[in-house]
């Protein structure tokens, strides 16, 4: 998945590309291009082409047979590992970037262009994967593609995994890595650039998020049955009176308010880039106890409110069979987004408190929609306190790339293949340098493109981060 944190970049100058070398671009063009045509959809591609192509650039470089593995359940879904290792003796355990590179279906006949032909046209490059992820994944090939180049060592070893199957399929690659090859790619800490990013307002940057947590996304269906009969006879036990009654209870509900160290930072930071009046709303909640009136207008923003609470919402009601019966059976599916540290049996246990009527059942449905109660135990990890390393790198190369802009925590409200990594205690963070406008958010749509400066800018940023992180230049 992709979120539309990103936007366009306006103030490059020509002198900071200039400072790039056009080697360096044309390195990242060219892996890019290459990904970008080699089909890595579950219907008909295959991301151990694409692996096996990116292993053979860090084995031209010199990366050792041994350190750079192709791997997976079946030969069609492989995963590649590389390992830049670190200087003999280090103390400090691994870094680990992930990045998947299979993409979402695309037709031809939907898009204007071939979507797995690379194509540069007014200033965009054009492709599948070009905003969802292959961007980044080319970028962080190339890194260590340059970093290796030029014999750079860094103080602990940094792991690169390109995954399969975080759009779909059966065989996703960072979980049958963790569960069979944990070693592999244990690490201190991931990075994963498939969340997070450049936000803009009008055009100018206003911030970097970075995402450190993920809500959990749970289905609940409610389902109200009834014997029915002729509707000319009504009666009081009317399973869509019964059904809304219950939908009327979750609309007046709200869930406690809850911080955690990811959404403290998100509200300290943006309390800085907002108006005075939510400003003041935002540091009035963040004391202990909170301002209550100061959170009650918060969270009539959504975002806001989806950031202090777990939400559930009704998107979907089906009921009846005919407009002279009674109704037999009405259902409702209520989607709820449930805060890091909870379990969706803890919410469903609250929505049968909430209703507090026996005769509407309550489901957990699981990914193929219907009522299954194995997930009922899982748990988004509450996020441990944000790593220094991970965010002192990061003031300090976008503070090169882009003076002044804040850098702000998010807890994303969708969910990326770091739930996995997250899960397993490897604390994992979103972000990357790949700007897309706001109005430009094409992952997963027709004609999905990628800016070539935002590109350029982007995979420099990799570079010049993955090296302040360890120990590089400029730290
Ligand atoms: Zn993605």
């Amino acid at each position: 998945m992709k979120l539309a944190l990103a936007a366009i970049v306006l103030g490059l100058t020509t002198a900071t590309l200039a400072a790039q070398s056009s080697a360096d671009n044309q390195l990242a063009r060219d892996i890019f291009r290459q990904l970008i045509e080699i089909d890595t959809t579950d219907s008909s591609g295959s991301t151990t082409v694409a692996a096996e192509a990116m292993r053979k650039r860090l084995l031209d470089v010199g990366l050792p047979a041994a350190d750079v593995v192709v791997l997976g359940p079946n030969p069609r879904k492989g995963n590649l590992v590389a390992r830049l290792r670190g200087r003999p003796g280090s103390a400090k355990k691994p870094v680990l970037l992930l990045g998947h590179i299979d993409v979402v279906e695309a037709r031809r006949e939907d898009w204007t262009t071939n979507p797995f032909v690379f194509t540069e046209k007014d200033g965009f490059f054009y492709g599948r994967g070009t905003q969802d992820m292959k961007d980044s994944v080319a970028a962080m090939v190339a890194s260590l593609v340059r970093l290796k180049h030029e014999g750079f060592v860094p103080d602990r070893d940094i792991i690169l995994a390109l995954t399969a199957d975080e759009e779909g399929g059966a065989s996703n690659g960072v979980d049958w890595l963790l569960k069979n090859h944990r070693s592999l790619i244990d690490a201190a800490f991931a990075i994963n650039p498939d969340a997070g990013g450049l936000s803009t307002i009008k055009g100018k940057p206003i911030n970097l998020g970075v995402e450190a947590t993920e809500k959990l996304y749970a289905d609940f269906r409610l389902t109200v049955t009834d014997r029915g009969g002729h509707s000319s006879l009504p009666r009081n036990d009317n399973a869509i009176y019964k059904l809304a009654a219950a939908l009327g209870k979750l609309e007046a509900y709200h869930f406690p308010v809850e911080l955690n160290t990811v959404t403290r930072g998100y509200f300290e930071a943006m309390a800085k880039t907002v108006d005075s009046t939510t400003a003041h709303d935002m540091s009035a909640e963040l004391q202990g106890p909170p301002d209550y009136a100061a959170v009650g207008r918060l969270s009539r923003q959504p975002l806001y409110n989806a950031m202090l609470s777990t939400t559930c919402v009704a998107t979907m009601v089906q009921a009846g069979h005919a407009p002279n019966a009674l109704p037999q059976r009405a259902t409702a599916n209520v989607n709820c987004r449930i805060l890091p540290g909870h379990t969706p049996a803890s919410v469903r246990d609250r929505l049968v408190q909430i209703i507090a009527d026996p005769s509407v059942d309550i489901h957990l449905l699981n990914e193929a929609g219907q009522p299954s109660d194995a997930e009922l135990h899982d748990v988004s990890v509450t996020p441990p306190p944000l790593n220094r390393e991970i965010f002192e790198a990061l003031h300090l190369v976008a503070g090169q790339m882009w003076p002044g802009i804040p850098i702000v925590p998010q807890m994303e409200t969708g969910a990326t293949d770091s739930r996995y990594t997250m899960t397993a205690g490897i604390p994992s963070y979103g972000f990357c340098g790949m700007a897309i406008d706001e109005d430009d958010s094409r992952a997963h749509g027709r004609d999905e493109r990628l800016g070539t400066e935002s590109f350029y800018k982007g995979a420099e940023f990799q570079y010049r981060y993955l090296k302040a992180l360890t120990g590089g230049a400029g730290k």
